[in-house]
Parts: C-alpha cells; structure tokens; sequence
C-alpha cells in the first residue's frame, strides 16, 4: 500500500522499510528476482542516507538471495559487507547473523574459514543471550564438525544445540506466558475500567436522581408557599366579602327597617284624618271589613248642626279648632278600644262593642251634653263660638244586618234627629225604616 502512494508523500526511509520488507517475503517465497529488486531500493536508500544498521540487514538479504541462487561469490560480498557494517553500527544481533551467514557460505566452499565464525558468533550470542543466532552457529558446527567426521564433537554440538532450544522454547513459552499475563491483566483492568465507568454513571445517575429530588422538593415548598400565600389571601378575600356582606345585611336591614317604617307612616296617614288625628273613612272601613260583628258592634253618627255657619262667622281656622275639640269631646267619651273615625266633612263615626243599648245611647247623649256646653274659642267681638251636634244611633243585635246597614241605619236615624230639629240623639228603629 505504501509503494501505491504518491512516492513524493511517503517519507524515504518508509518507502526503504517496504521494499527491505517485501524483499524478505519474497525471498520466503523463493521470489529471487523480485526479492533482489526491492532489497537493492531498499539498499540504495540505506547507503544514500548513511543508515549502516540498516544497510547491513539488507545487504544480508542480498547476501541470502545471492546464496539461494548459488552465486556464493556474490552472497560473500554482500555477507561481508553486512558483517563489516554490524560491526561499524557495533549491533551485536547483526554481526552475529552476519557471521553465522558467512559461516554457512564457508561450510560449502572453505570449511577453515568457517568454523572461526561460528565459534565467534556462538561467543557474542552466549554473551548477549542471543539464543536463536546461537542455535544457529550451533547448527553450523554441527555441519562443520559431521563434515570433518568428529562425531564426538558433532555430538556435544549437537546436545548444546537441543539445550539452547530448550531455553529459546522456554524463553518463547516465558514471553508467551508474559503476554498472555499481560492480556490477562488488560482485560482484568479493562474490566475494572469498564465497572468504573458502570460505577461512575451509576454515581451520576444517583446524583442526578437526588438532584432531581432536591428540586422535587423545593417546587413542592414553593407549592406549599404559593398554596399557603393563596389560602392567605383567600382568607383575607373572605374576610373582605363577610364584611361587605355584613354592611350590605345593615344596609339593607336599616332599609327595611325605614321602608316599613315609612309604609307604617304611609299607612297610618292613607288612614287617619291629619286635622283631628281619628281614623278617617278607609281606615274605618279597613277595620270594619277585619272585626266588625253586627250582634256586638253599635254605631254612633254624629253630625256638628249648622256648622257652616261656624266657618262663615269665625273662619275656616276657628271650624279647624272646634273639629279638633270635638274629636277629644267624643274621645273623653269612650273607652280606649273603641273607634272614633271622621266619616266626612263635620260628620264622625263612633264604633261600640260589647255595650248595651243603654249605655249607648248615654255615652251618644254624653257627647251631645259636653259639645253643647264647650266654649272652643275665646268670644269673638263677644260673640261665643258654642255649637250642638246631632246623633243617629244604630244598636247591635242583629246578626243577619250586615255593617253597611247598620251604619246606613244610624245614618237614618242622624237625618231624623236633623229633621226633629237637631242636637238630639235619635235611635234607628223600624219605623225609620
Ligand atoms: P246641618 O246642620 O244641616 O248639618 O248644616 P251644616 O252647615 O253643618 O251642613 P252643610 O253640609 O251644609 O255644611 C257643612 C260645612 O262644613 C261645609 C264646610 O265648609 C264645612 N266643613 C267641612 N269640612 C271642614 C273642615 O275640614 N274645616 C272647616 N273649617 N270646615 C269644614
Ligand atoms: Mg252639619
Ligand atoms: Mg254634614
């Protein structure tokens, strides 16, 4: 994928990584041409930019594609080259290999020359725990030893060699384990981690769910406020109301109490006479309509005799007065209960009850007696103002006759005592009739 991207926007040195990379596949592969091609870019970058450490593994790889294609000389120049520049970069891993490569060049061609080379590399890797480059300088001397026929040596060779891969196992099977304690621990941590941020958002959330209790709880104080506020209110709106109530309740009983106050003296004056204060006819009637029982009730009318003339001699006033005088004549007469009424003009009407004819017909004769002998006004030009007054008087008894008859019959009786002359009493009889 790099080698497809823009080459002016992969870095050198990145670009030189992938094809020592795939030269090393390749060659795997057995791919040689392919595998010199890239580990030659590879080599020519390392060599431009003066990276020895680099330029030594590639020019190994070199070596090594050189070596499968069986052109040693070749492959010794470029394993030399690898083994001068290890040393010049005083990597331990690569000039060990580049010996150990070298060594394995030599076992074919000059077995002398190998053998110092794998005793060299074996020192460096045994000093460094190198072990792979050790196992393989090993092996080298193995071969070198079976060549030669020392089989004793091969042998020890050979027991060192099973030895060294018995420790790289163990080294391997150590970092395995290394690294699967490591996954381990990872995935513990990992799970702690992941039960931390349960634990924490659990923490939130129970933070958040007394927040929000918190904030329940101050919305219901300020209900509780507002509602307390309201009844506050409601109360003094109450207060208010029962107040109104209450001066609407005197008004309108101070009202009531003036408007039957007012009917009382509306009514008393539809039925009392304003001059002499007795009952005048509607208020006679109104009682008669009420309580007026014929076989109980005897009635007396009286009628002043020629009062005109009072009004023509002694004015209007001087008649006024003598009316008034005479209401308290006819009231001096009779008792509390009874019923004094001006019928009209000069003319009143007495109602008795429960009084016999006698008793009647005296207190008629009484009024007659005391109007006769009044004096009601000083002389004038010595002139006394006296007057008489006529009566007709119709008795109870009757309960057939109905009032209006009886008052008709002692108006019939007062005509008669007119026409007999005036001031006397005259008692309704059926002669009269
Ligand atoms: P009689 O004997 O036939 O009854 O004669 P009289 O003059 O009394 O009767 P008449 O019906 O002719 O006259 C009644 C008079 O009474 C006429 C009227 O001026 C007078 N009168 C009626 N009401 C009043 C009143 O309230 N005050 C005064 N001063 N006079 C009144
Ligand atoms: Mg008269
Ligand atoms: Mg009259």
């Amino acid at each position: 994928v790099s080698l497809t991207l823009p080459q002016d926007q992969v870095p050198l040195k990145t670009l030189a990584t992938s094809y020592r990379e795939i030269a090393f596949i390749e060659l795997e592969l057995k791919h040689y041409d392919v595998a010199l091609n890239m580990a030659s870019k590879a080599y020519k970058v390392y060599k431009e930019n003066n990276n020895p450490s680099k330029q030594s593994i590639t020019a190994r790889i070199i070596g090594e594609v050189y070596y499968q294609k069986r052109n040693p000389s070749k492959a010794l120049t470029f394993y030399q080259e690898a083994l001068s520049l290890a040393t010049e970069t005083s990597s331990q891993v690569d000039h060990v290999k580049a010996l150990n490569k070298l060594g394995e060049l030599y076992i074919e061609t000059d077995e002398l020359k190998a053998k110092p080379l794998f005793l060299e590399a074996l020192g460096i890797s045994e000093d460094a725990s190198l072990l792979p480059e050790k196992a393989a300088a090993y092996r080298g001397l193995i071969k070198l030893e079976q060549h030669a026929e020392n089989y004793k040596k091969a042998l020890d060779y050979s027991k060192q060699l099973t030895a060294t891969t018995e420790q790289i196992y163990q080294s391997r099977e150590q970092r395995r384990l290394v690294v699967e304690k490591a996954k381990l621990d990872s995935h513990i941590m990992e799970t702690e981690l992941i039960s931390l941020r349960e634990q924490s958002s659990y923490d939130k959330l129970a933070l958040e769910k007394n927040n929000n209790k918190i904030k329940i709880s101050q919305q219901k104080n300020m209900i509780a406020e507002l509602e307390l506020s309201k009844n506050r209110y409601a109360t003094l709106l109450l207060a208010i109301l029962l107040f109104l109530c209450v001066c609407a309740a005197i008004y309108f009983y101070r009202t009531l109490g003036l408007s039957r106050k007012h009917n009382k003296v509306l009514d008393y004056q539809a039925t009392h006479d304003p001059l002499t204060d007795s009952l005048n006819r509607r208020g006679l009637f109104n009682i008669i309509e009420q309580d007026f029982k014929t076989d109980k009730n005897s009635v007396i009318l009286a009628d002043i005799d020629h009062f005109k003339s009072v009004n023509d001699t002694f004015g209007h006033d001087a008649g006024d007065e003598v009316l008034r005088a005479f209401v308290d004549i006819i009231k001096s007469c009779v008792r509390d209960n009874d019923i004094v009424a001006r019928f009209g003009g000069e003319e009143f009407c007495i109602v008795l009850t429960d009084l016999e004819q006698s008793r009647v017909e005296r207190i008629a004769e009484n009024i007659r007696f005391k109007t006769e002998a009044a004096e009601f006004i000083k002389p004038v030009n010595g002139l006394p103002l006296t007057i008489t007054c006529s009566f007709g008087v119709a008795l109870a008894g009757d309960n057939h006759v109905l009032p209006t008859e009886l008052i008709s019959q002692a108006d019939k009786a007062l005509y008669k005592a007119k026409e007999k002359g005036r001031n006397k009493v005259v008692v309704w009889s059926n002669d009269l009739a």
